[in-house]
């Protein structure tokens, strides 16, 4: 019975794996945004450069539309609940369930589940995934080191998509053998979303407001490690919408795409499965052009962002250019064998 039930399995598998999973996509052509925002204001980013001993200030927004540093942490009310555990009310909590929902770790059933600052059954379930998640101790409890990695800026994708961990399911059948033995497993994922085969010169748009060429150099600059990496896309920019596969944003707060940014600091970026091609930069973080203290590095983020563009999703290696997230003040450019071998595997190269 039981192997009957895994013959059904691996035959649906199959017949998923022979769906195309843009077949019934168009092409890509659609307006940057819903009516509701077609008039959106972007913003120009705040952004220094490392390039010379004194950082160099790029562009600096004016008063009125630099909000960088005035505003409080998006991630900091998770300070406050340190120590807490299940069966426990405290203040914040209601906060901590937004956060693990918008991350794909919490989803109530009733629309008001997660409106209250009760720490039930599921938020614990929750909280010891995402420890799994990131290779910390599964306690369940708000613990000093879930709470410094959750309070961490990160990428606005989330880690478990429609119910699916994208960052555990490579590890299934896998058994570790101790310590000193070489394990091989994968710990990349990727969804089934990918760009079809004979798509591999892609064209990637500025938004025009984007005028700063170190800005777009950054930009080049990540989309170019991931062609001499994969050694299957190129890319190139196009100064034509129409003709674009992908799209390069800065937006402030609700953009129209469901997932609004938050000020400085938590959500940095965040970008799209193929074939939609849209990745977005938080305007109100501070950018720089390299590594310089309390400043986010551009391309750093641009390389990561590539790589849900082209499929992949979230690591739990924390060397690996898709882990989620990342610090202040450092540069992050280099892939790791985690990313080469996902990117590999997905395309099968
Ligand atoms: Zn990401
Ligand atoms: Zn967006």
């Amino acid at each position: 019975m039981a192997q009957h039930f895994k013959l059904i399995s691996c035959i649906s598998l199959f017949l998923l794996l022979l769906v195309p999973s843009n077949a019934e996509k168009p092409t890509h052509k659609k307006p940057l945004l819903p009516s509701k925002y077609e008039n959106l204001e972007i913003k120009k980013p705040l952004i220094v450069s490392s390039n010379s001993e004194n950082p160099k200030l790029l562009h600096a927004p004016s008063n009125s539309e630099n909000l960088a540093t005035k505003k409080p942490q998006p991630f900091g009310f998770l300070n406050h609940l340190k120590g807490g555990k299940k069966g426990e009310n405290l203040a914040g909590i209601r906060e901590l369930k937004k956060y693990l929902n918008k991350f794909g770790y919490l989803n109530y059933k009733s629309i008001n589940g997660h409106d209250n600052d009760h720490f039930d059954e599921m938020l614990e379930a929750a909280v010891k995934t995402y420890q799994a998640n990131y290779n910390l101790k599964i306690t369940g409890i708000l613990d000093s080191e879930t709470i410094s990695k959750m309070v961490m800026p990160r990428c606005g994708f989330p880690d478990i998509i429609n119910g699916t961990n994208s960052m555990t399911k490579k590890h299934e059948g896998h058994q570790h053998h101790g310590s000193n033995k070489l394990h091989i497993v994968a710990h990349y994922s990727y969804g089934s979303y990918k760009w079809p085969a004979g798509k591999t010169h892609l064209y990637y748009w500025f938004e025009t407001h984007i005028t700063y060429s170190s800005i777009k150099r950054a930009v080049a600059r990540a989309f170019n490690r991931w062609a001499s990496y994969t050694q299957h896309f190129t890319f190139e920019e196009t100064l034509d919408y129409q003709s674009s596969d992908l799209t390069v944003t800065y937006y402030r707060g609700d953009h129209g795409d469901g997932s609004a940014f938050d000020g400085p600091g938590g959500v940095l970026a965040h970008a799209f499965f193929p074939t939609d091609g849209r990745l977005h930069f938080d305007v109100d973080e501070r950018w720089s052009i390299g590594a310089i203290p309390n400043y986010v590095d551009l391309e750093s983020v641009a390389v990561h962002e590539i790589g849900h563009l082209l499929g992949l999703g979230h690591s739990t290696v924390p060397d690996a250019i898709m882990y989620p997230s990342i610090s202040y003040g450092v540069v992050k450019t280099n892939f790791h064998a985690d990313d080469v071998r996902g990117i590999k595997a997905l395309y099968n190269i």
